[in-house]
């Protein structure tokens, strides 16, 4: 059963609009299904954007902060719950452990390698949460042709093809992950 969906999502504040309306509505249906939002804890780019949609569709939300973040004071005052962890890895760890389902919106190089870490997990079977990657006005394309290359050329086996999900719309993703909400 899905309780908490973790989000992976770009910092940057400087992208557009498709972006950070797709965030909101991203944290609003999750919000929706009753789960609550694990992410980032930051309230800059879509992170905080998530955060808003959640909050406003009356969504609980769990930020996770490195230490040194917390001390710089980075956190988002509108997070239910603050978790800080010892460091980047440490975060990682707990955004993996405290989710049920993964959703990774576009991002830079963190969301990036959030996303590949709980990806490599599955494939070694360390878990067996589903995960979805949200393709957003097509950002992923380039990314998803790489993983095409690596299958053509043996690096990577075509099964992995099986371990995300490619979601076109936030109603996609979400939908995707409510057919895995079961007790
Ligand atoms: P990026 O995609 O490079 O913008 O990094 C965003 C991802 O990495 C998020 O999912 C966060 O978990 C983490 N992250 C990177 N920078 C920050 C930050 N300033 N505050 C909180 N989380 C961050």
């Amino acid at each position: 059963m899905i309780q908490n969906v973790t989000v992976y999502c770009a910092s940057s504040s400087q992208l557009a609009t498709v972006y950070r309306e797709s965030a909101v509505s991203l944290g609003g249906a999750i919000a929706l299904r009753g789960w609550g939002v694990i992410y980032g804890g930051d309230s800059a780019g879509l992170m905080g954007a998530v955060a808003d949609g959640a909050c406003a569709a009356g969504g609980r939300v769990i930020g996770i902060i490195p230490q040194r973040l917390y001390d710089a004071g980075i956190r988002n005052p509108r997070c239910h719950e603050i978790v800080v962890a010892r460091d980047m890895r440490h975060r990682k760890e707990i955004l993996e452990s405290r989710g049920d389902a993964m959703i990774a919106m576009p991002g830079g190089l963190g969301t990036l390698e959030e996303f590949f870490e709980v990806v490599v997990g599955r494939q070694l079977g360390f878990h067996s949460k589903p995960i979805v990657l949200l393709n957003i006005a097509g950002y992923f394309n380039p990314l998803l042709a790489m993983i095409e290359h690596g299958i053509e050329h043996h690096f990577i086996k075509a099964a992995c093809r099986g371990l995300y999900f490619v979601a076109e719309s936030v109603e996609d993703a979400v939908d995707y992950l409510g057919r895995h909400d079961k007790p």
